[in-house]
């Protein structure tokens, strides 16, 4: 079997296309998870064992696995960051570019070589190669190359940290981009060749590893990317 990552010859593992650490709060007592879907009309499903499949060798996923565990103990606060509001924007400092930003470009990679219905409408196209050769060589690239915009979900005031959404496809002020939903945010990527607006970027994770980020209501869920565009089209956060 052909691992997706390196393209070795290489016995594959059953790997997560979204990591694990995000569906821990999703598990019920019956180890089933609970997965919105946009396709369905919000209407719940429930898949069993998690969203797995086998795409990645061991050395690869020990490799995608690293920066996975750093974002996951952001997450959980093991490594403090300094967060600072203006109402519904929230500047995070303290993250490491590299670490961060290869993690969230793993899981927007490995969506688009999945198989899995629940990633069908992640199709990268030539940036598939792209994305493979910047996780595989460890590059985060700079900021302006696939930048994401985090906004935090809320519903009535609470983070929804249990939520995954179907990721799909969208214009973010006419470019390409994804929206995925995991982890409590929506992670808004921007796929294109060309340079994306200012006001993406420097909401984007920067190299001195600052994060803008705009909290959004689960009511306006669908509408996180309008937002974005709005932002876009002011010009600045
Ligand atoms: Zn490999």
């Amino acid at each position: 079997m052909r691992c997706r990552l390196c393209e070795r010859d290489k016995a594959l593992k059953n790997s997560h296309v979204i990591p694990e650490f995000v569906y821990t709060a999703l598990y019920d007592d019956k180890h089933r998870f609970h997965v919105l879907s946009t396709f369905e009309d919000k209407r719940n499903t429930f898949e069993q064992k998690g969203v797995r499949e086998a795409l990645l060798c061991s050395d690869c996923e020990v490799q995608i696995s690293k920066n996975e565990r750093y974002v996951s103990l952001v997450f959980s606060g093991a490594i403090p960051v300094k967060a600072s509001r203006n109402g519904r924007l929230i500047h995070v400092e303290g993250l490491e570019y590299a670490k961060f930003k290869l993690f969230a470009l793993s899981v927007l990679w490995r969506a688009g070589v999945s198989a899995l219905p629940l990633f069908a409408q992640v199709k990268l196209g030539a940036h598939e190669e792209v994305l493979r050769l910047m996780v595989l060589n460890n590059d985060p690239g700079p900021p302006e190359k696939y930048p994401f915009i985090l906004a935090p979900v809320l519903h009535e005031g609470e983070l929804q940290s249990d939520m995954i959404i179907q990721p799909s496809w969208a214009r973010l002020a006419g470019y390409y981009s994804y929206r995925f939903v995991f982890g409590g945010l929506a992670w808004v990527f921007v796929v294109s060749k060309h340079r994306p607006p200012p006001a993406i970027v420097s909401a984007a994770i920067s190299r001195t590893g600052e994060i803008t980020m705009l909290e959004t209501e689960v009511a306006n869920m669908p509408f996180v990317v309008n937002l974005a565009r709005k932002l876009s089209e002011n010009g600045k956060l």
